[in-house]
């Protein structure tokens, strides 16, 4: 059950690589609907912490819940994506060959859940959810472009509107205005705001200027270092935390 609670549990997770511990005994809840910045210095651990969630890295210790329900660590990374699980890369990975909107397509016929629709026309359900979607990546004009032919932030929206064709439940995002225009960056905030709410998200970010516009002021922040939880507030108690200041000057 999806509409209230909990839709992340990561609960006292270790993970450790020849004896050197990349997580340790992280813990993390994230409520349904919210939107989450994860931040934190180099070799934090938020991309082991995006790999056990994903089922690409086996934790030591420790258990992930999805839902109330779903243990995570006893499925394998295709399941952890079909039972709801949306992962950007930094990377954007679009078919540059095709349009805007035979990449959107493909990436709802990819999902196994409608493979029997592979060789057949969308639904109107599913048409109306590609425009909603094209909309939402500020793409409604450019739906037969060749993606190859998208800016790179564009290509990043299209990514983005690939994994909300399969209706996440959960989204996290690796850094995801990585080298966008500032203009860019700002429809970047603007998309995640209007997914808030519908969807939850968990995005790891180095851009302050964009955790600021993501948090508005109020949201909730976690602050990782060497693979645990430092701190977790708003933007702005986190930033005047002596623990958190010393890491990052410290460095
Ligand atoms: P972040 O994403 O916050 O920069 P990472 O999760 O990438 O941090 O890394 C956490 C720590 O674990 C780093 O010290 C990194 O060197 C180490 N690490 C990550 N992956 C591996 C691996 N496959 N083998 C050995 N060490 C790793």
């Amino acid at each position: 059950d999806f509409r209230h609670g909990v839709a992340l549990y990561v609960e006292d997770i270790s993970v450790s690589f020849d004896g050197f511990k990349a997580l340790n005994d992280l813990s993390l809840t994230i409520d349904v609907g919210e939107l989450r910045c994860i931040i934190g210095p180099n070799g934090a651990g938020k991309t082991t912490m995006m790999d056990v969630i994903t089922g690409k890295t086996r934790p030591d210790a420790g258990k992930v819940t999805f839902g109330s329900t779903i243990d995570l660590l006893q499925l394998k990374e295709p399941q952890i994506a079909q039972v709801g699980v949306g992962r950007k890369f930094q990377k954007p990975t679009v078919y540059e060959q095709l349009s805007v909107v035979e990449n959107l397509e493909l990436a709802l016929k990819a999902d196994r859940r409608v493979r029997a629709a592979l060789f057949a026309k969308l639904t109107g359900a599913q048409r109306d959810r590609l425009d909603e979607v094209l909309a939402l990546i500020h793409l409604k004009d450019q739906g037969t472009r060749t993606a190859g032919l998208l800016s790179h932030g564009q290509k990043q929206w299209l990514e983005i509107g690939m994994l909300l064709m399969q209706d996440p439940v959960l989204l996290l995002l690796d850094e995801p205005v990585a080298g966008m225009t500032d203009e860019e960056t700002e429809r970047t905030a603007e998309l995640f705001l209007s997914l808030e709410g519908q969807h939850s998200l968990v995005v790891v970010e180095h851009d302050m200027h964009f955790v600021e516009q993501l948090t508005e002021g109020r949201k909730t922040v976690t602050v990782l270092h060497e693979g645990s939880v430092l701190a977790e507030g708003k933007l702005a108690d986190v930033q005047a935390d002596e623990k958190v200041i010393e890491v990052y000057l410290g460095r």
